[in-house]
């Protein structure tokens, strides 16, 4: 098989990693990649949410399987266009993606098949109606963009002056882009939040294991939000009844819901829940895996990725398949300093050679270039630190000690992920 790996950040890393190891899998390209998967890849430049130049690069290099990482292709179309031209795509069709693509389509899907979600107090267009309907909701309030706005479309408001300056932001002053010329008004939940994603073919489904991102710059959930610090999973974050209540109320119906409507999904879902004390809800869908969920899932796969997602593009996903590492992982996420505000690029990177990956450590690239012979920063997130082990804590020991050995200018990473501060205190450390 020859692969196409649309995206090129931590997630993309992840993935082309794991197909490299299937025995099916004879190239792999990534458009347009980054400094670290051009180790598992040839990297091809591309603008991963051009769908014109997506298909002219699919036309060029023929791959048999095209595997999408992020949303913004998905939600322009891109599996549509390579449907038309009977080329296997896995990711689902612009209609479907506007499950993540629009908060409201996606509010709507929820409620249309009863599925547990935050009660919608209404969606509105028009900022005058947007703001008149502050006075008849509850406090904390949560604000929505409808579309797609780079991580800024969502807000927790606790009173009325600042929902109406992030009505204002969005809705008069433009700041998203159109994708925040809609909003939602929805009710706060409170809990734990829980990632969990869904591989589908359109009539079969199979979970990925739990896992959980931490979404804040620093420690203890404090500073603004950013693409993600880190992530971790372990069998422990789903216990058995809470389990059978998320497939039963949540993913049976979503899916039943999809077929219903006559959206067909082929891909990864990912459901982002809120772990109320009235039972999970559901707080978004996104059409892709998340990153760096992504990367603290491929290292528990112990399966033929390449496999099971040729299978879903033919329609014969076979959930049995997919057989996971028991235990737990860690992916830390050691970003630029700065980030997610002002940061500077090109910082040289020391300490990855030293990382033995046959320990079973793997180091997800997500902003990083090659130049001159050395790999040097150039983005937010610069790479995921990442591994598998029996139990979370030697997951995450295993992970901090290699991320001291890496070094960067003005590096930054969280303490904190997967409670690893709690843990070492609570093992006398
Ligand atoms: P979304 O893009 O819809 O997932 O929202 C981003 C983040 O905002 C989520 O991961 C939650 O942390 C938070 N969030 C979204 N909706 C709600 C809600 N109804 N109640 C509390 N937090 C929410």
């Amino acid at each position: 098989m020859k692969i196409l790996v649309i995206g090129g950040g931590g997630r993309e890393h992840a993935l082309a990693w794991k197909l490299q190891q299937s025995v099916h899998v004879e190239k792999i390209w990534c458009a347009p990649g980054n400094g670290g998967i051009a180790e598992n890849a040839e990297c091809l430049a591309a603008d991963a949410g051009d769908v014109r130049a997506l298909v002219a690069l699919a036309e060029k290099t023929a791959p048999d399987l095209t595997v999408v990482g992020p949303e913004l292709a998905l939600v322009n179309g891109v599996s549509d266009a390579f449907a038309q031209r009977n080329w296997a795509i896995v990711g689902p069709s612009r209609k479907a993606a506007q499950l993540e693509g629009s908060k409201i389509f996606s509010k709507e899907f929820l409620l249309r098949h009863n599925i547990p979600t935050a009660k919608m107090y209404g969606a509105y267009d028009s900022p005058r109606e947007a703001y008149a309907a502050l006075a008849g909701v509850d406090w904390p309030l949560v604000i929505k963009a409808d579309g797609l706005c780079a991580g800024k479309g969502v807000a927790l408001t606790t009173e009325a002056a600042t929902a109406r300056r992030f009505l204002e932001s969005a809705m008069e002053k433009n700041e998203f882009g159109p994708g925040g010329h809609r909003v939602l008004l929805e009710e706060t939940l409170e809990g734990d939040e829980l990632s969990f994603i869904i591989l589908t073919d359109g009539e079969r489904y199979a979970p990925m294991v739990p896992t959980r991102d931490h979404k804040r710059v620093f420690d203890a959930n404090r500073g603004p939000n950013t693409g993600g610090m880190g992530a971790y999973s372990s069998d422990e974050l789903l216990p058995a009844g809470l389990r059978h209540t998320v497939m039963s109320t949540i993913v049976e119906p979503t899916i039943r819901g999809l077929a219903k409507d006559g959206i067909p999904y082929q891909g990864f879902l990912y459901i982002g829940l809120m772990l109320t004390n009235k039972g999970p809800k559901v707080l978004e869908f996104n059409c892709r895996l998340g990153d760096p969920e992504a990367q603290a899932i491929v290292v528990r796969m112990d399966f033929d990725l390449a496999e099971v997602l040729a299978d879903v593009t033919a329609t014969r996903l076979d959930p049995a398949k997919l057989r996971w590492k028991r235990g737990a992982s860690a992916c830390v996420v050691l970003t630029s300093g700065g980030y997610p505000g002002k940061f500077e690029t090109g910082k040289k990177i020391e300490g990855l050679t030293s990382i033995n990956s046959k320990a079973g450590i793997e180091v997800f690239h997500a902003g990083t270039k090659r130049e001159n012979n050395s790999l040097v920063t150039s983005g937010g997130r610069v790479v995921g630190v990442t591994a598998a082990r029996d139990s979370l804590e030697t997951a995450l020991a295993l992970v901090y000690q290699a991320s001291e050995g890496i070094y960067f200018d003005g590096m930054h990473y969280r303490q904190d992920i997967g409670g690893h501060v709690a843990r070492v205190k609570a093992a006398g450390d």
